[in-house]
């Protein structure tokens, strides 16, 4: 029997179990609601429930757990640091010693994203391009990076922040507290707001009977389809953040000399005009190398990278 390793992405939403081998071999999946406002002891004994229960459907318990957190992380001393978007924001939470109690076995915490990113070194187009970029490209755009084969955190597992780099030094205030990052010029909602603008002046007349009107429900995917369907604006809103996303992908080819850059998350699922815009602004703005082999795709692993991500974290160990 070969040995089964666990992963967990904890969402705001959901927490997302998977049992795989080392190979990557997904065996069993299951989801639950997050139910974060139960605090942090709660949650824990629900992921530990969910992975004991998915355990038991394998012959042997899983060796190891890599645990993915939307948020910062102290992985020397397995305490969450900061979750955003959770009650409380779990600050210096000891998740990694509580959970291993409850599983026995080892538990590894990393970033969400940056499990994802390690997730797409491993098991998908990092297993050619050993210097990888991962831009995950959602609500927010989180991301990492991988240098000659290994995932880079720095100091505070914070390396690879790819949605906080300055595109329009007077742009639009972020979360963060910068002006002009490009979560706020090419994320999902950056995006979408665009499209209800655009909708709400007559601009958009394929999105307006695509979603009725209904200005709640644009996402980049109607938009993406009402370009398709002819609507010129919405098309050109989209190569315009297209179009800043690439100057952020430019000044992150120009930084590591990646083999390859990952776009993945929901407003990767635009699709060509999205990832044409993107490489014709690389190839325009990297001047110091040829971009030839600078390969800029959608992610080989598509919503299965963070959960295969943790597989890997657990192992190998934790972060080598
Ligand atoms: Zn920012």
């Amino acid at each position: 029997m070969p040995t089964v390793y666990a992963s967990v992405d904890l969402g705001g939403t959901n927490i997302k179990s998977v049992l795989a081998t080392a190979d990557g071999t997904m065996l069993e999946a299951r989801s639950v609601p997050t139910l974060s406002h139960e605090g942090p002891a709660g949650v824990i004994e629900r992921i530990a429930a969910l992975v004991n229960e998915l355990g038991r459907q394998t012959p042997d318990r899983p060796k190891a757990l890599g645990l993915a957190i939307p948020g910062l992380v102290d992985r020397t001393a397995g305490l969450t640091k900061f979750l955003p978007n959770f009650p409380t924001q779990w600050r210096d939470v000891p998740v990694r010693d509580l959970l291993a109690s409850q599983v026995g076995c080892p538990v590894y915490l990393l970033n969400d994203v940056r499990m994802a990113t390690l997730g797409e070194l491993t098991f998908g187009h990092g297993r050619t391009a050993r210097t990888m970029a991962f831009f995950a490209l959602g609500t927010g755009i989180g991301g990492g990076v991988a240098i000659d084969g290994r995932l880079r955190l720095g100091p505070l597992g914070a390396a690879g922040e790819l949605g906080h780099h300055t595109i329009l030094p007077d742009g639009p205030r972020c979360g963060c507290g910068n002006l002009g990052c490009l979560e706020t010029l090419a994320s999902g909602p950056a995006i979408a707001a665009e499209g209800v603008r655009l909708m709400e002046s007559g601009l958009a007349p394929k999105l307006y009977d695509l979603v009725e009107g209904n200005a709640g429900r644009v996402t980049t995917r109607e938009m993406a389809a009402a370009a398709e369907a002819g609507d010129k604006n919405v098309a050109e809103a989209i190569v315009r953040a297209a179009r800043y996303l690439g100057i952020g992908v430019a000044n992150v080819v120009v930084t590591i000399h990646p083999e390859a850059v990952v776009l993945g998350g929901g407003v990767a699922q635009i699709g060509d005009l999205l990832f044409e815009t993107v490489r014709q602004t690389v190839r325009e703005r990297v001047g110091m190398f040829p971009t030839d082999g600078v390969a800029i795709l959608p992610s080989a692993l598509g919503e299965n990278a963070g959960s295969l991500g943790g597989i890997a974290l657990a192992v190998q160990g934790g972060i080598v």
